[in-house]
């Protein structure tokens, strides 16, 4: 974490707040939580996270419309996620081998790839039921 880039005071508010969140949180989440730290309009906050998203602190997750902090912020590599339906928890996962695979597909279908989005939505160790444990790759 040595070099990260300096932030704002709103900056950082939005980003520790993010840190601190169980789950990823949507832009009105985050004002809830930041009503008392003295930003109070949403502009503030979108300014915030364009900022924390160009540097890489934070990931958006479209499908669910709410920004997780990077573990491993300043990201550079593909990052996907997978995210829990009854609690909400997502976790980041590499995809780097995955992205390849899928963009060379597009690519040989003749389209030119901007972006790769990888959203998988499921249930978490603790919201899922019991059962033999039958994870693989
Ligand atoms: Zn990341
Ligand atoms: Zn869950």
């Amino acid at each position: 974490m040595a070099d990260l880039p300096t932030l704002t005071k709103n900056q950082s508010a939005v980003f520790s707040a993010l840190k601190q969140a169980d789950k990823p949180l949507g832009a009105y989440e985050l004002l809830d939580r930041l009503r008392n730290t003295g930003l109070r309009a949403p502009p503030q906050i979108y300014r915030a996270l364009d900022k924390l998203l160009e540097l890489r602190l934070v990931h958006r997750i479209e499908s669910i419309n709410a920004f997780v902090a990077c573990n491993h912020a300043p990201h550079v590599e593909p990052a996907g996620f997978i995210i829990c339906d009854q609690c909400g928890r997502a976790v980041e996962v590499k995809i780097l081998d995955c992205e390849n695979h899928l963009t060379s597909s597009a690519r040989s279908a003749g389209y030119r790839v901007d972006q790769v989005r990888v959203e998988m939505r499921g249930a978490c160790a603790a919201c899922r039921p019991p059962e033999g444990s039958g994870s693989g790759c």
